[in-house]
């Protein structure tokens, strides 16, 4: 989601002209050696950690649909060799906060989502006041709709001034919707990894983009899974293409919503080797936080993998 859906949009036009001339790639499921080979070798890890990798419960990645993000975007996805190469920003002993922050009136509320991060991280969360957007701040009607945009930018250098010495990330919600750059209709949200801040909008949540009857009830999750995979990229996680996972791209609200709210084996690794949490525990802990959260399948799911490692299984 976020910066790419915007562009393909803005180059609608073009696309169907370079469609003519070039053969667009075409996005193939990866095969079982490739999901192997994407993980990378597990010898010289402990009999525990090698299980928490295991490829029970997961399932293989679908062939995308026509308007889905892996044919708008056909990305090769990152192996967790790859994912070391990138030299990730890892939670280390100075930078072991997560900050949330509201910004703007329409904020969604974060504080009832600190458990499931704090679960999902296994690092400590914290919710900081409000982030006023002031006048200077710029602004313009959303292009087709009768919505103000924030311009990203402005925002990201309100983010910056206000990053706390121990914040491995600062990441803001707003309810107003977004945009990027003067010829982009609009943007899901945007992060600096060098910077650790990022801001991202739930906007395109609920009306007037989506009916009212489909943005009913899923808020909550919708904000977690928004929160999850957006702060999984700001430990240098790209988007997946190994499982059906949490850090999937996806193009629109239906692929949103489809995405799981729990990593693939391949990401598991990755934010492991960034956040550095015990597996068990973790979900141990997710397993309570969607269970609080009322989401029962993934409660479920949580439990299975937890039970799956217990010593002695
Ligand atoms: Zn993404
Ligand atoms: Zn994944």
């Amino acid at each position: 989601m976020e910066r790419r859906a915007a562009v393909s949009l803005a180059a609608a036009g073009l696309g169907v002209l370079a469609w003519t001339l070039v053969p667009a790639p075409v996005f193939r499921p990866p095969g079982p050696e490739e999901r192997r080979a994407a993980l990378g070798p597990l010898d010289g890890l402990g009999e525990a950690e090698r299980r928490a990798y295991a490829e029970a419960g997961h399932e293989p990645l679908p062939w995308p649909g026509a308007r889905d993000w892996l044919v708008a975007h056909p990305e090769a996805g990152q192996t967790f060799e790859q994912y070391l190469a990138s030299r990730p920003p890892a939670a280390d002993g100075g930078r072991r906060v997560l900050y949330l922050a509201p910004m703007g009136a329409q904020a969604p509320a974060l504080e009832p989502l600190v458990p499931f991060a704090e679960a999902f991280f296994g690092l400590p969360v914290a919710v900081l006041p409000e982030v006023d957007v002031p006048p200077s701040v710029r602004t313009r009607p959303a292009p087709r709709w009768r919505v103000r945009q924030l311009f990203v930018p402005d925002l990201l250098d309100l983010l910056r001034a206000r990053l706390p010495r121990d914040a491995q990330a600062l990441l803001a919600f707003t309810g107003d919707d977004l945009y990027p750059d003067a010829s982009w209709s609009y943007v899901f949200g945007l992060a600096s990894l060098s910077d650790r801040v990022g801001v991202f909008s739930t906007a395109r949540h609920g009306p007037p983009f989506v009916a009212a009857a489909d943005a009913g009830g899923r808020g909550r999750e919708r904000a977690m899974k928004l929160l999850a995979h957006e702060a999984g990229h700001m430990f240098g996680l790209a988007h997946c293409v190994h499982w059906r996972c949490l850090m999937n791209g996806a193009n629109h609200l239906r692929e949103f919503d489809a995405r799981p709210l729990h990593l693939c084996p391949v990401c598991l690794r990755k934010l492991r080797h960034a956040a550095g949490f015990d597996p068990a525990r973790r979900y141990e802990r997710l397993e309570r936080a969607f269970r609080e959260a009322g989401l029962e399948e993934e409660a479920g799911w949580a439990g299975a993998r937890r039970r799956s490692l217990e010593p002695g299984r």
